[in-house]
């Protein structure tokens, strides 16, 4: 019988520079004769400097052909590192690559930011995917490039779209079943992560740190045997130790709870990448590319002991808003309703939230430029407060003790408890 796919997850850290492409190489040496998936992100900040250069296009274009230069020469360093003969192939997939995105900026930008977005900052991930299928044909590794773009067919709500499932389940199995079944050797297929098109061919992506859900996309869709995402930390920790001091791994939780910890901010995985996998029981492990021996977390369907230690999760830059009615009315549905509408206009993200009769009060991530439209479309019927720089720190399987030592001699401006999870909103 054919032996089930493996998809691996390369991130932007995994493929930084030379060395680190080098390195990906040595971990898929790893897993001789295995079927593998293999889904990979921009190198390092690429994406950041392809937010930039869409800034630029779509607007003040004086930077622009500086911060083309700067892409395009980070790539270009990479590539000469990895391949020393000028004269290979790369060069050319290469050339025409930065044509090609170098003749989509000399078109003036139409008026739809999120369209131009989505045009543009997919190039990371064709440079990365394009670089690291040639390194591993060099080193030995024969694989087959898909593009991402035939594979994973999405609405076209540019910048977070939406997935067809019925057209990418069909567009995944007509190109990648045949492949992986027909291969004669080890059957190695490299795609980029995070992007997409709608049916009209225009590029999409799914969201920033989407590729983790485009590799649990075709997980599902290949019923794979395992998703591995491969990080820069040896796994899932119960715990920020930028923030937290007594971190540990968690060696193995469920599906639940590895949700709930990204949902609420725990940065390792995407939360979308959860559902998909969950859905067909693939179990999702998160491994070090350092220190690839290490055994990492593993996520899969069984409750473990270990899915009910502490988790913390910390998020500063908060602004905490209450909202109260100016005639003593109650804040009733009709009210929320109307709140929410500002919210979702605005596309903030609300973190925490508690209602008393006359006012509501929210947590939210900072709204930074939208918060004057916020105060004001707000400030016709109610009476808004707020508090800026706060942190929310969520506490997973939290004990009293826990919280008494969390809150210390901070000001806790709002705390919020549910059966699991406790969340406080703190000065500073
Ligand atoms: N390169 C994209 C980003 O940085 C997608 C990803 O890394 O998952 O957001
Ligand atoms: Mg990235």
């Amino acid at each position: 019988m054919q032996k089930k796919i493996l998809v691996f997850k390369f991130g932007g850290a995994s493929v930084k520079d030379a060395d680190a492409v080098r390195n990906v190489a040595e971990i898929l040496k790893r897993y001789p004769g295995r079927p593998l998936m293999v889904v990979v992100s921009a190198m390092g900040k690429t994406t950041n400097a392809l937010e930039a250069l869409v800034k630029a296009y779509t607007g003040d274009q004086r930077e622009l052909q500086g911060l083309l230069s700067d892409v395009i020469s980070f790539h270009l360093k990479i590539v000469a590192a990895l391949f020393p003969d000028s004269s290979h192939p790369v060069y050319q997939d290469f050339l025409l690559k930065t044509a090609e995105l170098s003749g989509l900026l000399s078109q003036p930008p139409g008026g739809n930011f999120d369209y131009e977005y989505d045009q543009i900052v997919g190039y990371g991930e064709q440079f990365s995917a394009m670089i690291l299928s040639r390194y591993l044909s060099e080193s030995g590794i024969q694989n087959t490039l898909f593009n991402a773009g035939e594979l994973i067919v999405t609405d076209k709500r540019y910048r977070r779209a939406g997935v067809n499932w019925e057209k990418s389940i069909r567009q995944v199995k007509q190109q990648l079943l045949p492949f992986f079944e027909e291969s004669l050797f080890q059957a190695v297929a490299v795609t980029q992560g995070f992007i997409a098109r709608a049916e009209d061919g225009s590029h999409t992506t799914l969201g920033r740190e989407g590729s983790d859900f485009s590799a649990a996309i075709l997980a599902y869709i290949l019923d794979a045997e395992e998703l591995i995402i491969w990080k820069d930390v040896p796994g899932l920790y119960n715990a920020d130790p930028r923030y937290f001091s007594d971190v540990r791994i968690i060696e193995k939780t469920s599906y639940k709870e590895a949700l709930e910890l990204s949902w609420y901010g725990a940065g390792i995985i995407h939360p979308d990448t959860i559902k998909p996998l969950q859905n067909k029981n693939i179990p999702l492990r998160i491994l070090s590319f350092s220190d690839p021996s290490e055994q990492g977390t593993l996520i899969c369907g069984e409750e473990s002991t270990e899915s009910r230690i502490p988790c913390y999760i910390h998020k500063d830059k908060q602004l905490l808003l209450s909202i109260s009615t100016r005639d003593f009315s109650y804040v009733n549905e009709e009210k929320l309703h109307e709140i929410f509408g500002v919210f979702s206009r605005l596309g903030l993200t609300v973190n925490v939230m508690q209602n008393s009769a006359i006012s509501f009060s929210v947590c939210m991530d900072d709204p930074g430029q939208k918060k004057e439209a916020l105060f004001h479309e707000l400030s016709g019927r109610f009476v808004i407060r707020y508090n800026e720089n706060l942190t929310l720190i969520t506490i997973r399987n939290y004990t009293q003790d826990i919280l008494d030592h969390l809150a210390g001699r901070r000001e806790v401006l709002l705390e919020h408890r549910s059966r699991y999870t406790c969340q406080l909103v703190v000065s500073g």
